[in-house]
């Protein structure tokens, strides 16, 4: 918390520093030159103010949220984003940052910088009707894309850091004319509070820090109610797009949705499409291992971006570079040795990620792979039967070293269904590529029911209540790994895995 706040306190300076003081510097010019304020110094002033929040989100947004801002805090904290508790000491960051960069300003410009106003924002004085609406759409705006971009599970991963600068630009276009735009509480008071503390407190508007106050409070608190609305997911989860940008979720049947072939929930194997004449596989050896590892790194590779984003709503956003590192030193591994059987094979994975991962996920995989490679034992190949036998220990490696049940949203939300889901095919005569397709697709419904549990076990536990509405990073991880378990038992045998989980995809599974 010590950390996240003082991050808070940073990046609020760093705001009001490049922000007000741009501003205060194009005065400084335009006393000294008599050049007159015009769509241009406004819009380097905007500038500034975009580049400073594309900085700072991709430098402590990680860290603390880099909401900078108290109307974005307390939106998100009404919106049950984040613990009400922690609002009160966000803000005295930000209101401390916005007062210490104003200071800031003065110590760079001195005199002249705070005869040029220091930043301080105003608007004429019987335009109050004017000012508010100024501030409460420009904030409005900028919450909203906050909410849109960096809450939902569905946006365009790691793009936050360019929309919301960039709608802040935008608003700053239009409504700095009228009240300077402040968008911002505390870039709004820290300026004033600086300037009279620096004995040019003459001519400044107390009167109007209502006016500010209000108008940015409750358009954080709009912006979060219609994101509520805009952003809230329907009851049929059965449509899986909203690429036509008319919203998901209305209710109302979206006709692209519906258009859109539905695999079927279980498909006949007999009938999947593939070469005819090849059998299915019945026994695992190193060579299948082999590729499914480097199907599973290449899966993950693949989708490093979303498993990071999923992280960084509930996490620390490493998940994705996580285990990308893992395979790939896995892969890597296995060019260097000559592993002739499955559970050499993946002995050698579970070392590879023990020695090169840190976090959660490293240990609690390595864990999985090494109890998998002790179950097969130095078979050369081992029967669907014996492979469902390891991939059940593999489930009980992570559950006994992290001590997660089904419902901590952790990857067990994923193994568990999968292992279960495999055991039963097998027990009902089905074949491997059966088996592993039915396991791939219960690991994806697993990984959907993530999205409702809160999480109780390891980094995203911390944030509690925030975590339900987003799926879990190591469940969706997982899905990557057993997904590639069976595209490569149905590749060896010349066919497209049992059940149909499309990938990649956004919303994994649908
Ligand atoms: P870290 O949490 O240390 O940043 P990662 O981001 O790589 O590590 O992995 C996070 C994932 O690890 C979570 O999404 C969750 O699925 C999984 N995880 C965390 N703790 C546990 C646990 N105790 N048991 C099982 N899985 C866990
Ligand atoms: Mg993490």
């Amino acid at each position: 918390m010590v950390r996240k706040l003082a991050a808070e306190f940073v990046g609020t300076a760093a705001l009001v520093v490049c922000g007000p003081g741009t501003a205060a510097a194009t005065g400084v010019i335009a006393r000294s030159t008599g050049v007159p304020f015009s769509m241009a110094q406004l819009g380097v002033i905007a500038l500034a103010f975009m580049m400073v929040i594309v900085a700072m989100i991709y430098t402590i947004g990680h860290i603390s949220g880099c909401h900078i801002n108290p109307a974005v805090t307390v939106a998100l904290a009404a919106s049950k984003k984040m613990a009400w508790a922690e609002v009160p000491r966000y803000l005295g960051a930000q209101f401390a940052g916005g007062i210490m960069g104003a200071f800031a300003i003065w110590s760079i410009l001195e005199r002249p910088g705070l005869d040029a106003g220091l930043g301080v924002l105003s608007y004429a004085p019987g335009h109050t009707r004017a000012a508010f609406c100024a501030e409460l759409i420009g904030t409005f705006l900028l919450v909203l894309v906050v909410f849109g971009t960096t809450t939902d599970g569905r946006a365009t991963p790691g793009w936050y850091g360019l929309a919301i600068p960039a709608i802040v630009f935008a608003v700053i276009t239009v409504v700095g004319p009228v009240t300077g735009a402040a968008l911002n509480p505390a870039r709004y008071i820290g300026p004033m509070i600086a300037r009279a503390a620096l004995g040019g407190g003459k001519g400044l508007l107390w009167n109007q820090v209502p006016v500010y106050f209000i108008a940015t409070f409750a358009a954080g608190l709009i912006a979060a109610a219609t994101y509520a609305f805009l952003g809230s997911v329907g009851p049929a989860p059965a449509g899986s797009g909203s690429g036509s940008g008319s919203g998901s979720g209305s209710g109302s049947g979206s006709g692209s949705a519906a258009h859109r072939p539905k695999p079927a929930r279980r498909p006949d194997p007999r009938a999947a499409t593939g070469r005819p004449g090849k059998h299915d596989i019945t026994t695992v050896d190193a060579t299948t291992v082999r590729a499914w590892v480097e199907e599973a790194a290449q899966l993950v590779d693949d989708n490093a971006q979303y498993l990071t984003h999923l992280d960084a709503v509930i996490g620390d956003a490493d998940h994705g570079t996580n285990m990308r590192r893992g395979f790939r030193a896995a892969v890597h591994t296995l060019d260097e040795i000559s592993a002739t059987t499955p559970g050499a094979v993946l002995d050698a994975v579970g070392q590879a990620f023990l020695a090169n991962l840190g976090g959660a996920a490293g240990p609690l995989y390595a864990a999985g792979f090494r109890r998998a490679a002790a179950a097969l034992g130095a078979a050369d190949a081992v029967s669907a039967v014996q492979f469902g036998v390891a991939l059940q220990a593999a489930l009980t490696g992570i559950q006994e070293l992290g001590a997660a049940v089904v419902g901590d949203k952790t990857m067990v939300d994923a193994w568990y269904p999968a292992v279960t889901a495999y055991q039963a095919v097998i027990n009902t005569g089905g074949d491997l590529r059966e088996a592993t397709g039915a396991a791939a697709e219960a690991a994806a419904r697993g990984l959907r029911a993530t999205a409702t549990m809160q999480a109780r076990k390891g980094r995203a536990s911390y944030i509690g209540a925030r975590t339900v509405g987003h799926e879990d990073p190591g469940a969706a991880s997982t899905v990557l790994v057993v997904r590639a378990l069976a595209t490569t038992i149905a590749g060896t045998a010349g066919l497209t895995p049992a059940g149909a989980v499309p990938w990649p995809s956004r919303r994994l599974g649908s």
